[in-house]
């Protein structure tokens, strides 16, 4: 998902990197652009005008154009105003005071109510151990009970169904019994579909809320129909008042628009996203990462952020010009070390690095306190002529730095291509020039 958009927001951030200083003709440019990318992305019209609008007037009305780094400035900003548009923070399940929690899934028929429905209950299962139930209420079609029926199997839940026959308020009312007496922690209520929002549904729909009172009313809908799922999601809130939102399909070849559009429209929040059709599935809708992953920049604002916050910043802006100029040395990297200490849990902050987290060749930068207390004393057992200029740390030196600083020569040796790659990455990063940072990763 989100290909089409994140490629033309890249582009549209790099040709502004590219500029020395940036013009309100620049913003202006940069703002028309955005505004394209995202209509394109099938973005509710009204959702982008307010986008459109709002970063307009914080680069405006901040002086960014004047200040340091306009152009990633403005990514920030566009960052930050898809974050509020999805919805800012994460929207857990809700949970009842008693039990059961009851949970009564909506959407159009096809939307993936019956599959997110297993995928819950297993997500569940497995994270608090819960014991739901499933009900099978959508009676019109014999094989839409089977499948809930083959859903329950695979994950192992119980399923209450009386086949097609019953009406589905009456199946709901018996489902909920069976609950009690099982004192079943969940109940996830599988209704019925149809292919657009009508009279007949609605009703159905209603009068199973009046009878089970559902703590939550998830509302499925098909990531991949763009602003079909905006207008159906807007539908079904209207009439029943829905609780939250599941995005699926999102693995699919999908332009982004429904993420970011029905937070904005229905006021109701994302809560979850499916990304595939096996029950594990599911993951938690976090506006952040989502707006990260629609950048295509990892958790790489994070991090910005966090520097920007702990890094001294005079210190920081000397530090950025040796990047800059790449002649970034040891003696700068235990200043970095150094600070580094002082702002908490290193793997946090490698974690935050696109491609980070899972890329082989970093695996051992295994921050200890104690390992960053060794690379001082490699880098103390140095040279100053060393320090400043690392290409000249041949074998014969690093032997007598290894000796020097009592770690193993493989030890000196993983260290120096460490700070090779870190040097590396830091300068491109420094350029903005984040394609190259994930190429360098490997990704
Ligand atoms: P319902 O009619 O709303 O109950 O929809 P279903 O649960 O039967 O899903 C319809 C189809 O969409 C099925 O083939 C599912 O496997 C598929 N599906 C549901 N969620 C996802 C998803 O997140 N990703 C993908 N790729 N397929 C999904
Ligand atoms: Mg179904």
């Amino acid at each position: 998902a989100f290909e089409g958009l994140t490629e033309r927001l890249q582009k549209t951030f790099n040709n502004l990197r590219r500029k020395g200083k940036v013009t309100e003709a620049d913003l202006r440019d940069t703002m028309r652009e955005i505004r394209l990318a995202l209509l394109e992305a099938d973005v509710n019209f009204q959702v982008v005008k307010k986008f459109v609008k709002t970063v307009r007037d914080q680069a405006v009305g901040t002086d960014i154009l004047d200040g340091l780094n306009p152009a990633q400035q403005i990514v920030k900003l566009v960052n930050d105003e898809l974050v509020k548009t999805m919805g800012s923070t994460d929207a857990p399940l809700n949970k009842s005071d008693k039990i059961p929690t009851i949970i009564m899934m909506a959407g159009l028929q096809g939307a993936g109510k019956t599959t997110t429905t297993g995928k819950l209950a297993l997500k569940l299962k497995n994270e608090q151990h819960a014991r739901p139930l499933l009900v099978a209420a959508d009676v019109y079609r014999p094989a839409a009970v089977d499948q809930l029926v083959q859903v329950g199997e695979r994950i192992d839940v119980p399923v209450y169904q009386e086949g097609t026959d019953a009406n589905p308020v009456d199946i709901v009312r018996r489902g909920l019994a069976q609950a009690a007496e099982n004192k079943n922690d969940y109940v996830f209520i599988d209704t019925a579909g149809r292919l657009q929002i009508d009279e007949k549904l609605m009703q159905e729909l209603s009068d199973i809320k009046s009878l089970a009172h559902p703590d939550e009313i998830l509302l499925v809908v098909d990531a991949m129909t763009g602003q079909n799922a905006v207008n159906t999601a807007e539908g079904f809130n209207n009439q029943l008042d829905i609780t939250g939102v599941v995005l699926t399909k999102l693995d699919g070849d999908t332009r982004g628009g429904a993420a970011l559009s029905i937070r904005a429209v229905t006021g109701k929040p994302i809560k979850f996203v499916g990304q595939g059709e096996k029950m594990e599935d599911l993951d938690v809708f976090h506006p952040d990462r989502m707006a990260s992953r629609i950048l295509g920049m990892g958790d790489m604002l994070t991090l910005i952020e966090k520097t920007q916050r702990d890094f001294d910043q005079k210190q920081a802006e000397e530090m950025n010009q040796k990047i800059r100029e790449n002649t970034f040395d040891f003696n700068d990297f235990v200043d970095q070390l150094n600070q580094v200490q002082n702002m908490g849990p290193m793997e946090d902050i490698m974690k935050m690095i696109p491609g980070m987290a899972n890329n082989p060749a970093l695996q051992n930068v295994n921050m200890d306190p104690k390992d960053m207390e060794h690379m001082k004393a490699v880098v103390y057992s140095m040279t100053p002529q060393e320090r400043e200029d690392p290409d000249i740390l041949n074998p014969s030196r690093r032997r007598r730095i290894a000796a020097g600083a009592g770690r193993p020569v493989v030890e000196v040796n993983r260290m120096i291509k460490q700070f090779n790659q870190m040097k590396k990455m830091m300068n491109q990063v420094s350029k903005g020039n984040f394609n190259g940072l994930d190429g360098m990763l490997g990704k």
